[in-house]
Protein backbone atom coordinates (compact mmCIF):
# COMPACT_ATOMS: atom_id res chain seq x y z
CA UNK A 1 0.00 0.00 0.00
CA UNK A 2 1.11 3.14 -0.53
CA UNK A 3 0.72 6.69 1.01
CA UNK A 4 -0.18 8.27 -2.67
CA UNK A 5 0.83 11.69 -1.16
CA UNK A 6 3.51 12.26 -3.99
CA UNK A 7 3.27 16.01 -5.18
CA UNK A 8 0.74 16.42 -2.59
CA UNK A 9 0.84 19.83 -0.32
CA UNK A 10 0.82 18.97 3.15
CA UNK A 11 0.81 21.87 6.17
CA UNK A 12 2.17 21.24 9.42
CA UNK A 13 1.55 23.64 12.54
CA UNK A 14 4.06 23.37 14.94
CA UNK A 15 6.54 21.83 12.22
CA UNK A 16 9.68 23.04 13.83
CA UNK A 17 9.82 20.49 16.58
CA UNK A 18 8.83 17.12 17.63
CA UNK A 19 5.76 15.42 16.46
CA UNK A 20 5.44 18.35 14.04
CA UNK A 21 8.56 18.13 12.33
CA UNK A 22 8.59 14.25 11.87
CA UNK A 23 5.07 14.41 10.71
CA UNK A 24 6.69 16.82 7.63
CA UNK A 25 9.82 14.30 7.66
CA UNK A 26 7.55 11.58 7.12
CA UNK A 27 5.59 13.52 4.19
CA UNK A 28 8.43 14.61 2.71
CA UNK A 29 9.87 11.02 2.61
CA UNK A 30 6.46 10.36 0.43
CA UNK A 31 7.36 12.58 -1.93
CA UNK A 32 4.85 15.23 -0.86
CA UNK A 33 5.43 19.22 -0.27
CA UNK A 34 5.41 20.57 3.30
CA UNK A 35 4.40 23.92 4.39
CA UNK A 36 5.59 24.15 8.47
CA UNK A 37 4.80 27.08 11.01
CA UNK A 38 5.82 27.75 14.65
CA UNK A 39 6.53 30.83 16.20
CA UNK A 40 10.87 31.09 16.65
CA UNK A 41 12.26 31.89 13.57
CA UNK A 42 15.75 30.09 14.76
CA UNK A 43 13.39 26.71 15.53
CA UNK A 44 12.00 27.08 12.13
CA UNK A 45 15.43 27.94 10.22
CA UNK A 46 16.63 24.90 11.84
CA UNK A 47 13.80 22.35 10.89
CA UNK A 48 14.10 23.83 7.45
CA UNK A 49 18.03 22.90 7.12
CA UNK A 50 17.43 19.27 8.13
CA UNK A 51 13.75 18.93 6.10
CA UNK A 52 15.77 20.23 3.30
CA UNK A 53 18.04 17.68 3.04
CA UNK A 54 15.21 15.22 2.96
CA UNK A 55 14.55 15.74 -0.83
CA UNK A 56 15.32 19.46 -1.48
CA UNK A 57 14.87 23.14 -0.31
CA UNK A 58 12.07 23.31 -3.44
CA UNK A 59 10.03 20.94 -1.20
CA UNK A 60 9.60 22.76 2.07
CA UNK A 61 8.27 26.14 3.00
CA UNK A 62 8.57 27.43 6.37
CA UNK A 63 6.53 30.40 7.61
CA UNK A 64 6.95 32.16 11.41
CA UNK A 65 3.40 32.50 12.37
CA UNK A 66 1.49 31.92 15.70
CA UNK A 67 -1.83 29.64 15.27
CA UNK A 68 -3.93 31.43 17.78
CA UNK A 69 -2.88 35.24 15.49
CA UNK A 70 -5.97 34.86 12.87
CA UNK A 71 -4.06 37.68 10.89
CA UNK A 72 -0.95 35.92 10.95
CA UNK A 73 -2.52 32.46 10.04
CA UNK A 74 -4.06 33.97 7.01
CA UNK A 75 -0.86 35.03 5.71
CA UNK A 76 0.66 32.11 6.29
CA UNK A 77 -2.55 30.26 3.96
CA UNK A 78 -1.91 33.29 1.21
CA UNK A 79 2.24 32.36 1.51
CA UNK A 80 1.36 28.54 1.07
CA UNK A 81 -0.94 29.04 -1.73
CA UNK A 82 1.37 31.70 -3.65
CA UNK A 83 4.17 29.07 -3.24
CA UNK A 84 2.55 25.60 -3.97
CA UNK A 85 -0.58 26.74 -5.39
CA UNK A 86 -2.98 24.05 -3.19
CA UNK A 87 -2.82 22.08 0.27
CA UNK A 88 -4.25 18.80 -0.01
CA UNK A 89 -3.61 18.14 4.18
CA UNK A 90 -3.74 20.31 7.10
CA UNK A 91 -2.12 19.09 10.35
CA UNK A 92 -3.06 20.65 13.39
CA UNK A 93 -0.42 20.08 15.85
CA UNK A 94 1.16 23.17 17.38
CA UNK A 95 0.83 23.20 21.14
CA UNK A 96 1.57 21.92 24.58
CA UNK A 97 0.10 20.97 27.98
CA UNK A 98 -0.16 22.97 31.13
CA UNK A 99 0.52 21.00 33.97
CA UNK A 100 -1.96 22.58 36.61
CA UNK A 101 -4.52 20.74 38.85
CA UNK A 102 -8.27 22.55 40.33
CA UNK A 103 -5.97 24.61 42.88
CA UNK A 104 -3.32 25.52 40.52
CA UNK A 105 -5.78 26.61 37.43
CA UNK A 106 -6.68 30.40 37.48
CA UNK A 107 -9.69 31.58 35.73
CA UNK A 108 -6.62 33.12 32.97
CA UNK A 109 -5.26 29.26 32.81
CA UNK A 110 -8.32 27.95 31.77
CA UNK A 111 -8.99 30.80 29.18
CA UNK A 112 -5.77 30.77 27.82
CA UNK A 113 -5.98 26.35 27.51
CA UNK A 114 -9.46 26.82 25.85
CA UNK A 115 -7.58 29.35 23.12
CA UNK A 116 -5.00 27.26 22.18
CA UNK A 117 -6.95 23.77 22.28
CA UNK A 118 -9.93 25.53 20.13
CA UNK A 119 -8.34 27.69 18.02
CA UNK A 120 -5.46 26.39 17.15
CA UNK A 121 -7.67 24.19 15.47
CA UNK A 122 -10.45 26.63 14.18
CA UNK A 123 -8.10 29.28 12.81
CA UNK A 124 -5.65 27.07 10.31
CA UNK A 125 -9.13 25.32 9.25
CA UNK A 126 -10.76 28.44 8.31
CA UNK A 127 -7.68 29.80 6.47
CA UNK A 128 -7.00 26.50 4.67
CA UNK A 129 -10.26 24.78 4.53
CA UNK A 130 -11.12 26.43 1.18
CA UNK A 131 -7.80 25.04 -0.28
CA UNK A 132 -8.36 21.51 1.31
CA UNK A 133 -11.87 21.25 -0.51
CA UNK A 134 -10.36 22.47 -3.95
CA UNK A 135 -7.98 19.34 -3.48
CA UNK A 136 -10.77 16.86 -3.86
CA UNK A 137 -9.30 14.84 -1.52
CA UNK A 138 -8.85 16.94 1.74
CA UNK A 139 -7.71 15.91 5.20
CA UNK A 140 -7.53 17.79 8.55
CA UNK A 141 -5.48 15.71 11.34
CA UNK A 142 -4.97 17.27 15.02
CA UNK A 143 -2.69 15.68 17.11
CA UNK A 144 -4.39 15.26 20.47
CA UNK A 145 -3.91 14.10 23.33
CA UNK A 146 -4.87 10.22 25.15
CA UNK A 147 -6.42 12.85 28.17
CA UNK A 148 -9.37 13.80 25.94
CA UNK A 149 -10.71 10.71 27.42
CA UNK A 150 -8.59 9.44 30.30
CA UNK A 151 -8.02 13.05 32.14
CA UNK A 152 -5.53 13.29 35.00
CA UNK A 153 -5.82 15.47 37.68
CA UNK A 154 -2.34 17.17 37.38
CA UNK A 155 -3.48 17.96 33.58
CA UNK A 156 -7.08 19.58 34.01
CA UNK A 157 -7.59 22.08 31.70
CA UNK A 158 -5.49 20.17 29.25
CA UNK A 159 -7.70 16.72 29.69
CA UNK A 160 -10.76 19.11 29.67
CA UNK A 161 -10.12 21.49 26.77
CA UNK A 162 -8.68 18.40 24.82
CA UNK A 163 -12.39 16.72 25.26
CA UNK A 164 -14.07 19.66 23.99
CA UNK A 165 -11.83 19.85 20.86
CA UNK A 166 -12.57 16.15 20.20
CA UNK A 167 -15.88 17.18 20.25
CA UNK A 168 -15.28 19.93 17.85
CA UNK A 169 -13.57 17.67 15.20
CA UNK A 170 -16.35 15.18 15.10
CA UNK A 171 -19.03 17.96 14.31
CA UNK A 172 -16.29 19.81 12.01
CA UNK A 173 -15.99 15.96 10.11
CA UNK A 174 -19.75 15.51 9.47
CA UNK A 175 -20.34 19.29 8.19
CA UNK A 176 -16.92 18.79 5.72
CA UNK A 177 -17.76 15.40 4.42
CA UNK A 178 -19.84 16.89 1.76
CA UNK A 179 -16.97 18.74 0.69
CA UNK A 180 -14.45 16.09 0.36
CA UNK A 181 -12.80 16.81 3.24
CA UNK A 182 -12.06 14.43 6.18
CA UNK A 183 -11.50 15.02 9.79
CA UNK A 184 -9.52 12.26 12.35
CA UNK A 185 -7.20 12.48 15.39
CA UNK A 186 -4.18 11.17 16.56
CA UNK A 187 -4.03 10.53 20.42
CA UNK A 188 -1.09 10.50 21.45
CA UNK A 189 0.32 9.26 25.26
CA UNK A 190 3.41 10.12 26.32
CA UNK A 191 6.22 10.72 23.03
CA UNK A 192 9.83 11.94 23.49
CA UNK A 193 9.70 15.32 22.08
CA UNK A 194 10.73 18.71 22.70
CA UNK A 195 7.91 19.17 25.61
CA UNK A 196 9.24 16.17 27.71
CA UNK A 197 12.85 16.93 27.03
CA UNK A 198 12.17 21.03 28.52
CA UNK A 199 10.16 19.36 31.60
CA UNK A 200 13.57 17.00 31.81
CA UNK A 201 15.35 20.04 32.14
CA UNK A 202 13.37 22.18 33.90
CA UNK A 203 13.99 19.38 36.87
CA UNK A 204 10.08 18.87 37.56
CA UNK A 205 7.52 16.25 36.62
CA UNK A 206 4.40 17.02 35.18
CA UNK A 207 2.85 16.07 38.31
CA UNK A 208 5.42 18.60 40.66
CA UNK A 209 7.36 15.39 41.09
CA UNK A 210 11.42 16.30 41.38
CA UNK A 211 13.55 14.56 39.25
CA UNK A 212 16.51 13.18 41.25
CA UNK A 213 19.50 14.88 40.50
CA UNK A 214 22.30 12.74 37.99
CA UNK A 215 19.33 11.36 36.89
CA UNK A 216 19.83 11.28 32.89
CA UNK A 217 16.93 12.00 30.55
CA UNK A 218 17.19 8.35 29.35
CA UNK A 219 16.38 6.74 32.97
CA UNK A 220 13.97 9.38 33.77
CA UNK A 221 11.90 8.76 30.39
CA UNK A 222 12.06 4.53 31.97
CA UNK A 223 10.81 5.43 35.28
CA UNK A 224 7.87 7.94 33.67
CA UNK A 225 6.74 4.85 31.38
CA UNK A 226 7.08 3.00 34.73
CA UNK A 227 5.39 5.73 36.55
CA UNK A 228 2.46 5.86 33.86
CA UNK A 229 2.09 1.93 33.61
CA UNK A 230 2.64 2.24 29.68
CA UNK A 231 2.55 -1.72 28.66
CA UNK A 232 5.17 -1.12 26.07
CA UNK A 233 7.62 -0.07 28.66
CA UNK A 234 9.01 2.71 27.01
CA UNK A 235 7.44 6.49 25.84
CA UNK A 236 6.98 6.59 21.87
CA UNK A 237 8.86 8.43 19.38
CA UNK A 238 7.43 11.62 17.15
CA UNK A 239 8.03 9.21 14.04
CA UNK A 240 5.45 6.91 15.78
CA UNK A 241 3.07 9.16 15.73
CA UNK A 242 3.84 11.03 12.65
CA UNK A 243 3.49 7.55 10.93
CA UNK A 244 -0.36 8.17 12.27
CA UNK A 245 -1.12 10.86 11.36
CA UNK A 246 0.61 10.06 7.82
CA UNK A 247 -2.14 7.77 7.49
CA UNK A 248 -5.23 9.93 8.24
CA UNK A 249 -3.68 12.59 6.44
CA UNK A 250 -3.31 10.53 2.75
CA UNK A 251 -6.20 8.35 0.83
CA UNK A 252 -4.87 5.67 2.65
CA UNK A 253 -7.84 6.44 4.70
CA UNK A 254 -10.19 7.88 2.11
CA UNK A 255 -12.99 6.38 3.83
CA UNK A 256 -12.28 7.45 7.19
CA UNK A 257 -13.25 10.49 9.09
CA UNK A 258 -14.51 11.55 12.43
CA UNK A 259 -12.04 8.99 14.27
CA UNK A 260 -9.17 8.44 16.41
CA UNK A 261 -6.16 6.20 16.59
CA UNK A 262 -4.74 5.95 19.72
CA UNK A 263 -0.49 6.28 20.08
CA UNK A 264 0.02 5.28 23.30
CA UNK A 265 1.85 1.92 23.62
CA UNK A 266 -1.44 0.12 25.32
CA UNK A 267 -1.54 3.04 28.27
CA UNK A 268 -4.89 4.15 26.65
CA UNK A 269 -7.86 1.87 29.03
CA UNK A 270 -10.55 2.66 27.31
CA UNK A 271 -12.54 0.22 25.06
P1 LIG B 1 7.14 20.23 20.83
O1 LIG B 1 7.28 21.24 21.90
O2 LIG B 1 8.31 19.38 20.47
O3 LIG B 1 6.59 20.93 19.50
C1 LIG B 1 5.58 21.90 19.54
C2 LIG B 1 5.58 22.66 18.23
O4 LIG B 1 4.47 23.58 18.22
C3 LIG B 1 6.83 23.50 18.05
O5 LIG B 1 7.14 23.54 16.66
C4 LIG B 1 6.38 24.88 18.53
O6 LIG B 1 7.21 25.90 17.97
C5 LIG B 1 4.95 24.90 17.99
N1 LIG B 1 4.03 25.81 18.66
C6 LIG B 1 3.65 25.82 19.95
N2 LIG B 1 2.75 26.79 20.18
C7 LIG B 1 2.54 27.40 18.99
C8 LIG B 1 1.74 28.47 18.55
N3 LIG B 1 0.93 29.13 19.41
N4 LIG B 1 1.77 28.83 17.26
C9 LIG B 1 2.56 28.18 16.37
N5 LIG B 1 3.35 27.15 16.72
C10 LIG B 1 3.36 26.77 18.01
O7 LIG B 1 5.91 19.34 21.32
P2 LIG B 1 5.22 17.98 20.80
O8 LIG B 1 5.78 17.54 19.53
O9 LIG B 1 5.17 17.07 21.95
O10 LIG B 1 3.71 18.51 20.63
C11 LIG B 1 2.98 18.47 19.41
C12 LIG B 1 1.50 18.36 19.77
O11 LIG B 1 1.25 17.08 20.36
C13 LIG B 1 1.04 19.43 20.76
O12 LIG B 1 -0.25 19.89 20.41
C14 LIG B 1 0.96 18.63 22.06
O13 LIG B 1 0.08 19.19 23.01
C15 LIG B 1 0.49 17.26 21.55
N6 LIG B 1 0.72 16.18 22.48
C16 LIG B 1 2.00 15.78 22.76
C17 LIG B 1 2.23 14.76 23.68
C18 LIG B 1 3.60 14.25 23.97
O14 LIG B 1 3.75 13.36 24.81
N7 LIG B 1 4.63 14.73 23.32
C19 LIG B 1 1.10 14.15 24.42
C20 LIG B 1 -0.20 14.61 24.00
C21 LIG B 1 -0.37 15.60 23.07
P3 LIG B 1 7.38 27.34 18.69
O15 LIG B 1 7.48 27.09 20.16
O16 LIG B 1 8.58 27.93 18.06
O17 LIG B 1 6.12 28.09 18.34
Amino acid sequence: MTSNMKDKVAVVTGGSSGIGKATAEAFLNEGAKVAICGRSRERLDEAATQLASISGPDNVFVHACDVLDENAVNAFADAVNKRFGRCDALVCNAGQARASNFYTTSDQDWRDEFDLKFFSVLRPVRAFIDMLSASGAGAIVCTSAMLARSPEPFLIATGATRAGQLNLLKSLSREFAPINVRVNAVLIGLVDSGQWSRRYESGEGPDGDKIPQGTSKEDWFVELAKSRHIPMGRLGTPAEAANAILFFASPMASYITGETIDVTGGQARNV
